[in-house]
């Protein structure tokens, strides 16, 4: 199946009530780490990558290419993004080289700007047939390496204006979750009224919670008995993605927890077998751990699981463009 329009998976997701998960990808093993999940679980996904993936593989334009060749080995359907574009060049370049959806995140900018730069991307990017996420309200955690506890709680009011004026095609918002977890004592709440205000004027439009993995401590405790010395941050807990997925939130980025699985599995490998230097021994552990904490978002948060079981073979659009 492989790729698939943006439009054709979220119509999907917005008519079945459930979540995309996005996962950031950033290796062979992560790439195959989450198509395999989704083919085990029979659901869609969005193959996501960050700045930083992109720095990492050195070779985007190939990295985004094997996304393709690799998607086809699948009968679930994916969509590649770029994740966090922060400037309109950063937007084209992941448009040449192959994403279908881009994200500009232009929420550290004054509105007026984020709306002028947004719509720039949007025209930009629809012309070549291409979504656009765009960012309203500020998550607090890190951000490019800097660590913020402030958050600005998006205005239910600004964000449907703010779709309207900039034509972006689905819009993260901030209601409680943070990139990445900040330091307190329990799991962060979600302002579920306010979701319920923003997702009210704007029904069927999805709407997406960036750093929405939940940082569960004993995630966090597995590591640390492997040596680990992971600080205790929080975010919110699975339930309350899982509620804010049920209200509409119909994407939802989530990485932390799948690289703490894969660096668990690596530790305990370490622990056990330091006899053996063979990385394809520790990896492949790595890769398994980060698919199963995938397939586990999959059922029990997204409610992605099983979509693809029913709808296998047939096509999720009219050629009207209505969604089936
Ligand atoms: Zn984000």
């Amino acid at each position: 199946m492989g790729i698939k329009s943006p439009r054709e998976l979220y119509g999907h997701a917005i008519k079945n009530h459930y979540g995309l998960g996005a996962f950031n990808t950033f290796s062979w093993e992560t790439m195959i780490a989450v198509m395999e999940a989704a083919q085990a679980r029979r659901s869609p996904a969005i193959l996501q990558v960050s700045m930083g993936a992109r720095k990492y593989v050195g070779h985007f334009r190939e990295y985004v290419d094997t996304l393709h060749t690799l998607a086809e080995q699948y009968d679930v359907p994916f969509f590649i993004q770029h994740d966090h574009c922060s400037t309109i060049d950063a937007c084209k370049e992941a448009i040449e080289a192959g994403c279908q959806a881009v994200m500009f995140d232009g929420s550290h900018l004054p509105y007026e700007e984020n709306v002028q730069r947004t719509r720039q991307v949007a025209e930009y990017a629809h012309e070549k047939g291409i979504w656009v996420e765009a960012e309203l309200g500020r998550l607090p955690g890190f951000e490019d390496m800097v660590f913020s506890e402030k958050a600005v709680y998006t205005d239910p009011d600004l964000a449907a204006e703010f779709i309207d004026r900039t034509g972006c095609d689905a819009l993260a918002v901030a209601v409680g979750t943070s990139h990445g977890g900040v330091r307190g004592e329990d799991y962060l709440p979600l302002d579920f009224k306010r979701l319920e205000e923003i997702v009210e004027r704007k029904p069927d439009y999805p709407f997406v919670l960036h750093g929405a993995a939940s940082l569960p401590p004993k995630l966090i405790d597995a590591c640390n008995r492997q040596g680990g010395q992971i600080e205790y941050l929080r975010n919110c807990s699975e339930e309350s993605i899982a509620e804010a997925v049920a209200l509409g939130v119909r994407k939802v980025n989530m990485d932390v927890d799948n690289f703490l699985v894969f660096t668990t599995a690596v530790r305990e490998f370490f622990n056990g077998r330091p006899d053996i230097y063979d990385p394809r021994k520790y990896l492949e552990l790595a890769r398994d751990a980060f698919c199963m904490e995938v397939e586990h978002k999959m059922t029990e948060v997204l409610k992605s699981a099983g979509r693809y079981e029913k709808d296998k073979g047939k096509r999720l659009v009219s050629d009207k463009g209505d969604f089936l």
